[in-house]
C-alpha cells in the first residue's frame, strides 16, 4: 500500500459530526499508529523541502500535529495561530465570516520576521475560509504565502479555488 491509501485506510469516517450533514474526517487514528504518523511527516518534509520556506504557520488545533513534524524534519520554526483569546502575548487577529455568525483568530506579532516564506499547514482543506483567515494573518505579519499543505482535501468544495488569490502552490497527501 503507499501513503495515499494508508491514510484513507486509517481515517475514521463520522458520519453527522459536528452536525447533521457533515462526514467528519477524524484523523485521531493516523496518530496510534507510530509509522504511519512518522511516514507522513517524512512525505510531507520530501514535498515541500526544495521550496525553500523559512516558518510553518500551524492552525489550531490539528495544523499543529503535522505542522510541528514538519518544522523539526525541516529545521524551521513553528508558529501557532489560535483561536481568538488563546495566545498570551501580543497579536494580530483577523475576523471572518462562517457559515452563521463569524469567528476570529488570531498570531503573535513576533511569530513570523517581514519577508519570510511561510508555508500554512492544516490537517483538511474544505471551503477553505480557515486557511484564507491564516493566510491573512501571514500577510498582516508582514510574511510572504509560499504554499498551503494538507493532509487531507475534500476537493467537491472547491476550498483551492479560495487560496488562488494568494498565488502560493497547495498540496494535500489526500484528496476526496
Ligand atoms: P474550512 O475553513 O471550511 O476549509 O474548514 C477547515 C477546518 O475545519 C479545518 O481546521 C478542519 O480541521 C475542519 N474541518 C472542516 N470540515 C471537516 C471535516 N469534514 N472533517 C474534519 N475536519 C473538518
Amino acid at each position: 500500500m503507499n501513503l495515499t491509501e494508508r491514510i484513507i485506510q486509517s481515517i475514521r469516517n463520522v458520519p453527522d459530526f459536528p452536525k447533521p450533514g457533515i462526514m467528519f474526517k477524524d484523523i485521531t487514528p493516523l496518530l496510534q499508529d507510530v509509522n504511519l504518523s512518522a511516514d507522513i511527516s517524512k512525505a510531507l518534509a520530501k514535498y515541500w523541502s526544495s521550496h525553500g520556506l523559512d516558518v510553518i504557520v500551524g492552525i489550531e488545533s490539528r495544523g499543529f500535529i503535522w505542522g510541528n513534524s514538519l518544522a523539526q524534519e525541516l529545521g524551521i520554526p513553528f508558529v501557532p495561530v489560535r483561536k481568538k483569546g488563546k495566545l498570551p502575548a501580543e497579536t494580530f487577529s483577523y475576523k471572518y465570516d462562517l457559515e452563521y455568525g463569524s469567528a476570529e483568530v488570531e498570531i503573535h506579532k513576533d511569530g513570523i520576521k517581514k519577508g519570510q516564506k511561510v508555508l500554512i499547514h492544516d490537517d483538511l482543506l474544505a471551503t477553505g475560509g480557515t486557511a484564507v483567515a491564516a493566510a491573512e494573518l501571514v500577510k498582516i505579519s508582514g510574511g510572504e504565502v509560499a504554499g498551503f499543505s494538507f493532509l487531507v482535501e475534500l476537493g467537491f468544495l472547491n476550498g483551492v479555488e479560495r487560496l488562488r488569490n494568494y498565488g502560493a502552490e497547495v498540496h494535500a497527501l489526500v484528496s476526496y
